[in-house]
């Protein structure tokens, strides 16, 4: 997973990870040990900020404040995301650029997009404290789609039970090539000539190079 992160990402969150770019793992499964959100078809993520580590003999995580700093003082994954949101609300820089991986089944994350850090919050749960983060689909991961703005939208709709079962189906490789690297969930019949985004069979696994073959071709 995450092979172009350079890194086996261990961790939900991981604020400019090697310097660069942050990324974010959500996962929206029944189950899941956070309750990330995605709202307005995928153009906005709601992400849950991460409990303390838990610690044999200690207390339980899920009932404790959600930490901005560790016990030696530095900040913590919350702590740096929570003011780089509150650096953008302020005016004080741009928007924090977030890569986020979406966790579709055990082992297996796709990739589902660049967003901006737009807003933090803490909220008051069940009697502690957690951070909730608003990320919002990054303009410039728009306008470099812009030729397909409709689709772009429509491909947010593919939801995590059609790509579960595409992902099966095709076995997680390229339909085409089988490679299994850097795969797209690819509308079989565009969603401009009428196509859905709803159905399975009309979604395909396809690897970065068939992916944009297929796009050159529909145009
Ligand atoms: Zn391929």
């Amino acid at each position: 997973m995450c092979r172009s992160e350079g890194a086996s990402l261990q961790r939900g969150m991981n604020f400019r990870l090697g310097g660069r770019t942050s990324v974010i793992l959500m996962s929206v499964r029944p189950g899941a040990p956070y309750s990330d959100r995605i709202e307005q078809h995928g153009q906005v993520l709601i992400y849950e900020g991460h409990d303390v580590a838990r610690i044999k003999g200690g207390s339980d995580p899920k009932k404790s404040d959600q930490p901005d700093t560790t016990p030696a003082g530095t900040l913590t994954q919350n702590g740096l995301f929570w003011n780089a949101a509150k650096a953008y609300r302020d005016h004080r820089s741009a928007p924090e650029k977030v890569k986020v991986y979406e966790k579709i089944r055990t082992g297996i994350w796709v990739y589902a997009g660049l967003f901006d850090l737009v807003d933090a919050s803490k909220q008051e749960e069940r009697n502690r404290k957690v951070f909730k983060f608003k990320l919002q689909l990054s303009k410039e991961q728009q306008s470099s789609v812009s030729v397909r703005p409709i689709d772009l939208e429509h491909d947010r709709l593919i939801t995590t039970l059609v790509k579960i079962e595409v992902w099966k189906r095709d076995k997680g490789k390229c339909v085409l090539c089988g490679n299994k690297e850097n795969l797209h969930f690819d509308h079989i019949l565009p969603f401009s000539k009428g196509g859905t985004s709803l159905l399975a069979k009309n979604i395909q696994l396809l690897c970065a190079t068939h992916n944009l073959q297929e796009r050159d071709k529909i145009q």
